[in-house]
């Protein structure tokens, strides 16, 4: 089993069953190994790589803070931290977990963990 793949068995998004695509858990074509097409696979790392996650969390909000609607310059934010795990291939990252904030509304958002803390 791939790192992904176990991962994906681990994940609430991912519908994965034995011997088929980790993610959706449909047939996988011959040739392939984990992902039964694309769109699995860019799901997959959408949700769990933060690099790409990140990317897909600003064009899902249209590069716009959900908070206060200001563009530019805007940062994402993890609604549940994600400790540091920036680096890892991580269920931190789900698209669901992140929100568009612009740099303001960011910072009032981690003073706030910070005094919860
Ligand atoms: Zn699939
Ligand atoms: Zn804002
Ligand atoms: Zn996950």
């Amino acid at each position: 089993m791939t790192k992904s793949a176990t991962l994906a068995a681990a994940c609430a998004l991912a519908k994965p069953s034995p011997g088929a695509c980790s993610w959706c858990g449909g047939p996988v074509p011959k040739g392939r190994r984990v992902w039964c097409r694309g769109r699995c696979s860019t799901a997959f790392w959408n949700n769990h790589w933060w690099p790409r996650s990140r990317r897909a969390a600003k064009r899902r909000d249209k590069y716009e803070c959900v908070r206060c609607g200001q563009g530019r310059p805007i940062e994402v934010n993890h609604i549940t931290p994600c400790l540091g795990a920036h680096g890892v291939v991580s269920c931190a990252h789900h698209l669901d977990n992140l929100e568009t904030l612009c740099r303001p509304c960011h910072r009032v958002h981690t003073a706030a963990i910070v005094r919860k803390s």
